[in-house]
């Protein structure tokens, strides 16, 4: 699933590659994954593509119209949808969602493989009608985001630790695998309630927070363009290397849990 740093690196080189280009045809060959209706999905022909932007684990791309109105595309990519920049004539063999035919010799394609993802197509105040988008807290990234505020925030957010730095609510787009990489960063126990930690421990937990992402983002920019549709995670120490030794201290990480695996090291992240 495409988390903060994927998504950054992925809006950067949409910038790049789509700002200014304009949409000549917009369709929807699978129709289901995209929220709007055909009389506005066909009023895209003629817009101009802006300068997307990433909130959360969203993808915004703004779309100019020719009569002058701007229109939203924002995509919740969930675990397996993905942006693909390919020449007009690619065949992509999985579900598309949405396909924009761009000037030059590209397409703008939304494809997933799950079918879980969603598109949404809206004006740019209208962003409140996407499920969740008014309680999303802020950016893991986020400059506002001081260590006091994180330290506020957090005393308002009980639960294990996992769980909460996957809670959009508390900060916005981290998942299973940079969950993983940051509490193993900060030397805290996935498992470990809130309630349990202190302030030392927040510190530590909001400094691997932005170290870990940050470290991403610049890997990335190496790894991801040209393919935007690539995930790359090899670079990660610990998450999905069960088994494997901890980079730290030697010793076998845990992993418990199927597709949405924990991986973690019970000698640097101590139960208690
Ligand atoms: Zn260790």
């Amino acid at each position: 699933m495409p988390e903060l740093p994927d998504l950054t690196v992925v809006a950067e080189e949409l910038i790049r590659r789509t700002a200014g280009r304009t949409v000549r045809e917009a369709t929807a060959p699978t129709p289901i994954l995209l929220r709007s209706t055909p009389e506005e999905l066909a009023a895209l022909a003629g817009s101009t593509v802006g300068e997307t932007r990433r909130r959360g684990k969203f993808l915004l791309i703004p779309l100019v119209r020719s009569d002058g109105e701007q229109r939203i595309l924002a995509a919740n990519a969930m675990l397996a949808g993905r942006f693909w920049l390919v020449p007009h004539a690619t065949r992509v063999r999985a579900r598309t969602g949405l396909r924009l035919r761009l000037d030059g010799d590209k397409d703008l394609r939304y494809v997933d493989r799950e079918m879980l993802g969603k598109l949404y197509l809206l004006g740019p105040d209208r962003l409140d009608e996407i499920p969740g988008w008014s309680e999303m807290g802020p950016d893991a990234d986020d400059p506002e985001l001081t260590p006091e505020r994180f330290h506020e925030r957090i005393r308002r957010h009980p639960g294990e630790l996992k769980p909460l730095l996957r809670n959009s609510r508390f900060v916005a787009g981290i998942g299973n695998a940079y969950s993983d990489e940051i509490l193993w960063a900060a030397r805290l126990a996935p498992f470990r309630r809130r309630s349990t930690i202190g302030a030392e421990d927040i510190d530590r937990l909001y400094h691997a927070m932005r170290s870990v992402l940050a470290d991403a983002v610049e890997r990335l920019r190496v790894l991801i363009p040209p393919n935007i549709e690539t995930q790359h995670r090899e670079f990660l120490k610990v998450h999905l290397r069960g088994g494997e030794p901890c980079p730290r201290c030697g010793r076998e990480l845990r992993q418990i849990g199927g597709r949405e695996a924990t991986t973690f090291c019970r000698t640097c992240q101590p139960p208690l």
